[in-house]
């Protein structure tokens, strides 16, 4: 077991940036369609998320207030394809009351500071640490890292201790990614992209890029 180290965390970063190139998260068009698909991507796979944002565009609630007034079960046929309708449309409603504390403007949310906007997004039945993190990243800007269930097996297959994910060691991962959102926001996309293409849950080490600095390399298996 190994802890985070910048210099190899780097190196890590631009084998997967010059692996996989830019990966231009988070696919959506809006702050709101941001938040909707961060919400509606538990426990499923993004590609049922995008259909279920179509719907929700096409029935005309992909806009907050829209959204607000709507029937649960108007939202909940709109996003079947994401799973667990009623449970989703229960967490739809729930961070849409708490929105309509910052009249559904996310510049007002803004003005708090990332511990307090953190906290605030935690206290909402339905986001996790996961939802708050991508939401801290890829709405609000703010210098997190998103610990999900990928970057968990990924980090430990390559040999990181799992304190890695605990505060003093995520420091030291985003340092060495410059405490900058965008770079983190990348690196995040990064990592789901190489958990899909080869460290799956039965990891393809023969082909991988990083097999040759990766201490498990392909010896683990969940
Ligand atoms: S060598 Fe294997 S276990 Fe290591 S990162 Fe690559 S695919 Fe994952």
């Amino acid at each position: 077991m190994r802890e985070p180290n910048v210099q190899e965390l780097k190196h890590i970063f631009r084998i997967l940036l010059d692996t996989y190139g830019p990966q231009h998260w988070w696919p959506a068009s809006t702050r709101f369609e941001i938040a909707i698909g961060a919400i509606l991507v538990q426990n499923t796979m993004w590609r049922n998320v995008k259909i279920s944002i179509k719907n929700l565009e096409k029935a005309g609630l992909l806009e907050p207030y829209r959204m607000y007034v709507a029937s649960s079960e108007k939202i909940a046929n709109a996003i079947k394809t994401s799973g667990f309708p009623r449970l989703k449309t229960d967490r739809l409603r729930n961070f849409l009351k708490f929105f309509e504390n910052f009249s559904f403007d996310f510049d007002e949310m803004d003005k708090l500071e990332t511990d307090s906007l953190r906290k605030s997004l935690l206290s909402v039945n339905g986001i996790g640490k996961e939802t708050a993190d991508s939401l801290l990243l890829y709405i609000f800007n703010r210098p997190t890292l998103i610990v999900d269930a990928y970057t968990k097996r990924f980090f430990l297959r390559l040999g990181y201790s799992p304190l890695s994910f605990k505060e003093k060691g995520k420091s030291q991962l985003m340092n060495a990614l410059k405490n900058d959102p965008s770079e983190l926001g990348e690196f995040h996309a990064l990592v789901v992209q190489h958990s899909k293409a080869y460290c799956r849950t039965k990891p393809l080490c023969d082909k991988c890029p990083l097999s040759s600095i990766c201490e498990f390399g392909g010896a683990y298996y969940d």
